[in-house]
């Protein structure tokens, strides 16, 4: 037998397989890991085919394999098919891609167990064996031959006294850990003078309940944690690892009737075996997610499993909730919180078809699952779907990949669809599915756009418009509440000198940095470095030092003086940065705890609060005037999302947009809410100007410390580029090299040469040969996102 294998190295261009004899009764299949002799050294590799060729057929001799490091039973033949597909088309190593199905590099060890047989012992010795073997269930063969003998052993397998099957080593934990839970909250006077035990309990009822190695973690002692129990106010209970879950205890939900839209939706893709790709088209509201669930029911009912991918940030949020309290155990669900072993666990639960809905943000679509039966990406149009870092891969193109395999159906649910995915459903590629209507009939939210250039000419310098402000005093004085959207955080955002007009930049990168007042001082948003604000300007000496540019700070403080009886809360990078503070921030607003929920984009997503009745927003062109073909697309999709907060409860919802453009198509779009204006728009000025989907973009972006080598390089590549596609006759298009919209980053300049083309299979070919392609500093990004 001979075996391919791939050797698992970060050297870019290592695509290839090498072939290797397996020696006899070693037990090698696709997904092993193996030792090999590679040049001079033993490497590991992975098996990605086996086959009956014999090693006298190859034109070379064939080295045999040296050992098998692991029979890695977590590989199947589809996550190397997918693999392979992922290193071809985003130009990376097969090895980077097949890892990326791997939950940890070691993989997983496959053992033999032996149980007793089906025959009886035919002497007291076998019997003692037996007995032994009996007691426990089940025992590691190689435990078993050190205590009895490997021949003995041997022995009362063939007799069928003891019976020997395949089982893997990591086991799923049943271990368990300690909780701390808040009690009750009259503390009163119970801890005057215990200075500790006050701060353990507010950060308790902060956090609801939490490990107690956390809180050893973060400084309490054993003692002050025992003592705060002794009070009543805290408790310690048992939890299982495994069963813990992000979410508390649920109460069970049962499927809704579903109406004749939604009914129609599942009934176009119940059953589906041809592996189709299917765009839910659902305005806010319309209840896309009991379509997910029904669809999801139907897949579990064949014993087949599900992969539910989410945005990042909704992973904590009303959907993965939804699911728990509908699919309760039989669902895990991939987080960023989960410790190394409950990952594990999760993941071994899925590839022995133990669990049957995996929920995650990206990366869960690689989820190693039997047999799939379908695919959901909620709010497919979401940009955290594709990977910033290689492999550069886009979550719903892998879907469809593994999807095809499975034959399964993959849906792609949006109230604002890509251009992309809604010009092929158009086309027939794939199929459209609509829900035009919210639930119970419920209107969409009006919106009054606020024209910010009549605000200043009418005095009126704040951030927040006229109009928003009597928005905002309606919707409190009717006990209702709102959100408020600006997509900046910090204060301000730059800072220069009055006199000379120097801007305090960032010492490693080529932007301004950011004025964060709380912790009162200038931050990079690129790479997190900070400074103290200068005094004096560094350039002119001059003490006109000013602020300028609102963040969401600056709009919490106003938002404050407005408003002064109102409870504001902030939903920011910085505000959810500590672990589940994000989620307890939109939990206690949920609870209307607080009545303005103010924030970043991290504020307008998928979230479902009844009580929601007014949104704000505050500057609705901001990403408009990027010079990006994506921006429009962007800004309608934000601007929706946000709109769709509004009016989800009884009351009917009002948004204000304020903007410097209002006559612009997107904001008018936006404004109607109407997806299909701004979808004809957009296509044809995608069409016009040869963007996507009509053609491809590949973007190398090429970096250096030092700015003149790096244009030599950029500039030899292009050419290089350049040649091949006079050469080949070939009508894809490079452009560039130009400099990256930030020139520098963290100490890097940044070069960006773009490829476009209808088809860029041919141009890939010629750069996976071309070694400028693959030395250190070139980044290749295939269908960038921007
Ligand atoms: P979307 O994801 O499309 O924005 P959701 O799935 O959040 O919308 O649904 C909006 C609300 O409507 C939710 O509170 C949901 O429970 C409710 N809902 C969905 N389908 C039905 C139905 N068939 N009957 C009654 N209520 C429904
Ligand atoms: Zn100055
Ligand atoms: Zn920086």
């Amino acid at each position: 037998m001979v075996a391919d294998i791939i050797i698992n190295t970060t050297a870019k261009r290592l695509q290839q397989t090498f072939s290797y004899i397996v020696p006899d009764g070693m037990a090698v299949h696709v997904g092993s890991r193996v030792q090999v002799p590679f040049g001079r050294r033993q490497e590991e590799g992975i098996v990605v085919a086996v086959s009956e060729r014999n090693a006298g057929e190859y034109a070379y001799e064939l080295k045999p394999i040296s050992t098998v490091l692991s029979a890695q039973a977590g590989f199947q033949e589809e996550m190397i098919e997918t693999a392979s597909w992922i290193s071809r088309y985003y130009l990376c190593n097969l090895a980077d891609a097949l890892r990326l199905f791997m939950i940890e590099k070691k993989g997983l060890e496959v053992r033999l167990y032996v149980t007793v047989g089906t025959k009886a012992p035919a002497s007291a010795e076998d019997a003692d064996v037996a007995a032994y073997v009996q007691a426990k269930g089940q025992v590691e063969k190689a435990a078993l031959s050190r205590k009895f003998g490997a021949r003995r052993v041997d022995d009362l397998l063939a007799a069928g006294v003891l019976q020997v099957e395949k089982g893997w080593k990591n086991k799923i934990s049943d271990k368990t850990e300690k909780w701390l839970s808040f009690v009750r909250d009259d503390a009163e006077g119970l801890l005057a003078n215990r200075r500790r035990q006050a701060a353990l309990l507010a950060e308790l009822k902060q956090a609801g309940s939490a490990p107690v190695s956390a809180f050893i973690g973060k400084g309490y002692s054993a003692d002050v944690i025992r003592r705060l129990c002794g009070t009543g106010l805290a408790a310690i209970s048992e939890r299982n690892v495994r069963t813990r879950q992000l979410l508390p205890t649920l109460e069970q939900s049962r499927p809704l009737t579903l109406t004749d839209e939604q009914a129609r939706a599942v009934q176009a893709v119940r059953g589906d075996t041809t592996g189709r790709t299917y765009v839910l088209h659902g305005v806010t509201g319309s209840g896309k997610t009991e379509v997910y669930m029904q669809l999801a029911e139907d897949v579990l009912r064949q014993g087949k499993q599900v992969i539910v991918l989410v945005p990042e940030i909704a992973l904590t949020g009303q959907i993965v909730r939804q699911f728990v309290r509908r699919f309760g155990n039989d669902v895990v669900v991939m987080h960023s919180q989960l410790s190394k072993g409950e990952r594990k666990n999760n993941w071994l639960r899925m590839l022995r078809g133990e669990s049957h809905i995996c929920i995650g943000a990206r990366s869960a679509v690689f989820t190693a699952a039997q047999h799939l039966g379908l695919v959901i990406v909620d709010e497919a149009h979401d940009s955290s779907y594709k990977q910033e870092e290689s492999p550069r891969y886009h979550a719903v193109a892998v879907a469809q990949k593994r999807a095809a395999y499975y034959c399964c159906p993959v849906i792609l649910g949006s109230a604002t669809p890509s251009v992309s995915d809604y010009y092929a459903a158009l086309q027939g590629e794939y199929t459209l599915l609509e829900l035009k209507e919210r639930i119970h009939g419920r209107p969409l939210p009006t919106v009054t756009i606020a024209d910010m250039r009549d605000e200043l000419a009418r005095g009126n310098y704040r951030v927040v418009s006229d109009a928003m402000v009597s928005l905002l005093e309606e919707t409190l004085a009717a006990g209702q509440q709102a959100i408020i959207l600006l997509n900046r955080r910090g204060f301000a955002t730059f800072v220069m000198c009055r006199k000379c007009g120097y801007v305090v930049k960032c010492d490693t990168c080529d932007v301004p940095m950011v004025y964060h007042k709380q912790s009162d001082h200038l931050q990079c948003h690129y790479c997190e470095a900070s400074k103290p604000i200068p005094t004096v300007c560094p350039a002119c000496g001059s003490k006109y030092i000013k602020f300028f540019g609102t963040g969401t700070e600056k709009v919490e403080e106003q938002l404050g003086e407005l408003f002064p009886s109102s409870r504001v809360v902030r939903l920011d990078q910085d505000t959810a940065s500590r672990k589940y503070s994000g989620e307890q921030i939109l939990e206690r607003f949920r609870r209307h705890e607080y009545d303005i929920l103010l924030g970043t984009q991290m504020v307008a997503k998928g979230h479902d609060f009844a009580n929601v009745s007014a949104v704000g927003i505050l500057s609705a062109d901001s990403l408009l005037n990027l010079p990006a073909y994506w921006a429009g697309e962007r800004t309608f999709q934000l601007l929706t999302q946000a709109a769709g907060r509004a009016g989800r409860g009884d009351a009917p919802g009002r948004v204000v947009m304020q903007t410097y453009a209002p006559e612009h198509y997107v904001i008018q779009c936006a404004q109607k809410q109407d997806y299909h204006a701004f979808y004809e728009q957009e296509i044809e000025f995608r069409r016009a100007l040869q963007y996507p989907p009509f053609h491809r973009i590949i973007k190398i972006i090429l970096t250096d410390e030092e700015e003149q080598p790096l244009w030599r390089r950029g500039n030899d590549l292009a050419a290089s580029l350049q040649s091949w596609t006079r050469w080949e006759h070939s009508p894809v298009e490079v452009i560039g090299p130009f400099a990256d919209i930030i020139k520098r980053i963290r100490g890097k300049y940044r070069l960006v040469i773009l490829i476009k083309g209808k088809s860029l299979d041919d141009i890939k070919d010629y750069m996976r040969r071309e070694p400028q392609c693959w030395a250190s500093g070139v980044v290749i990004d295939v269908d960038p996102s921007f």
